[in-house]
């Protein structure tokens, strides 16, 4: 069988149902094709309320409200840092990507479940195998949106190489409460990396913490993963892990021809804090307005020009205070700091993004790093 849309997304998380729901919003036709429709993501689940204000997205999900930050240093001291003049939501990740689908399908997308096995052809006019009920139809297409997560297939079907990553293994854990995003830094369970515990929402039901823990591909996952709920006092028994990559992110490439790779398949993850339902988001919004104006090369330059340089930044942060207990010794001092929490949550829950505020606040740790 062969279908045809205007443009194919593939992956209906975060980047693909945004984009989906832009372009639906502009008048192009169309398909969401994602391989599993009520899949949930393993994710901390953390957005800025602002995210959702300026990507226009109801909070019709389940979730809570966090109005703390804590850090946890490798010695043990504790910091809170107030959220002021934000918050962030904790949601269910089936229950948020469904509702980003069902803006999509609002807008005019048609979402179908179907799983993208590989390209036809990556000529003008592309086609693209996809799997939809066991059948295997051809989709042509005069653009693909490649949103299909940090495995992305279609990636390897356009000849790029997979992304570098960061290996995390996750769980939900019932006898543990928080009422604050946790980040508890030690080389001991999170070598180059952090380990979180955060407040959890399953379906309807808020209750419980996910707790968590990343660490550099090639380290024992699952003795970092273990000794991290040591550190919580937390038995290990009755707690199932799942295993996920979160994307390392290099400065693309974001298109190959007709194929706008966005999200997670781009690898858009902000360094050093592995944020990435934001970026995938707005990635997603940027390959749209690009494909809308028929200039792809409209979407690099969109990213670059509001993103570039708050990656580049956190990945020289991440070198600095991630390599080593030291390192994040010094962070934790840096961050008892007004003015630097102050700046840290101008960038990362307002999402200021003017280039007056990124400068003061590279200017802060340039002055706290000597
Ligand atoms: C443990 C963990 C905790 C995290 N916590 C946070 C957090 O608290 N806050 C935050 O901002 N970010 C967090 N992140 C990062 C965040 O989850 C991702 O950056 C974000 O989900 C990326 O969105 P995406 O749409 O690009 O990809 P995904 O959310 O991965 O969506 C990809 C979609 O594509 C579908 N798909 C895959 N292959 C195919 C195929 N062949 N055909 C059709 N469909 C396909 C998948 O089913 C999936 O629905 C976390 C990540 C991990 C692993």
């Amino acid at each position: 069988m062969v279908m045809r849309t205007q443009v194919l997304v593939v992956g209906g998380g975060p980047a693909g149902a945004t984009a989906a729901r832009r372009l639906a919003a502009s008048g192009k036709e169309v398909m969401l094709v994602e391989r599993d429709l009520s899949f949930r993501k393993p994710c901390g689940g953390g957005i800025a309320s602002s995210a959702l204000d300026e990507l226009d997205i109801p909070r019709d999900v389940p979730h809570r409200v966090v109005r703390t930050i804590r850090f946890v240093s490798p010695s043990g001291r504790v910091l809170d840092i107030p959220l002021r003049g934000g918050e962030i939501l904790v949601v269910d990740r089936r229950a948020f990507d469904s509702l980003l689908r069902r803006l999509a399908a609002e807008a005019g997308a048609e979402v179908v479940e179907g799983e993208f096995t590989g390209l036809q052809s990556k000529r003008r006019g592309l086609k693209s195998r996809v799997l939809i009920d066991g059948e295997a139809v051809t989709v042509e297409s005069d653009y693909l949106i490649a949103s299909d997560g940090v495995n992305s297939r279609v990636r390897r079907a356009a000849g790029l190489d997979p992304s570098d990553y960061v290996f995390t293994l996750s769980a939900p854990v019932g006898g543990l409460e928080t009422d604050a995003c946790e980040f508890w830094f030690g080389s001991e369970h999170a070598p180059s990396s952090y380990s979180w515990v955060f407040p959890r929402v399953d379906g309807d039901s808020a209750g419980g913490c996910s707790v968590g823990t990343g660490m550099s591909y090639g380290r024992d996952a699952r003795a970092c993963f273990g000794r991290f709920l040591d550190r919580l006092g937390i038995s290990a028994e009755g707690v199932t892990a799942r295993g996920y990559k979160v994307p390392s992110w290099k400065h693309g490439p974001y298109t190959a021809g007709r194929v706008l790779f966005a999200g997670d398949a781009a690898a858009q993850v902000m360094p050093f804090t592995y944020e990435g339902i934001y970026y995938a988001m707005k990635s997603g919004e940027f390959a749209a307005e690009a494909v809308t104006g028929g200039r792809l090369s409209l979407y690099g330059k969109l990213w670059r020009r509001r993103f570039l340089s708050r990656f580049r930044l956190m990945r020289t942060l991440e070198g600095v205070f991630l390599r080593n207990d030291a390192g994040a010794e010094k962070l934790f001092d840096i961050f008892c700091r007004p003015e630097v929490q102050e700046a840290s949550m101008r960038l990362w829950l307002r999402k200021e993004a003017g280039r007056g505020s990124l400068l003061s606040y590279i200017n802060l740790f340039r002055k706290f790093l000597h």
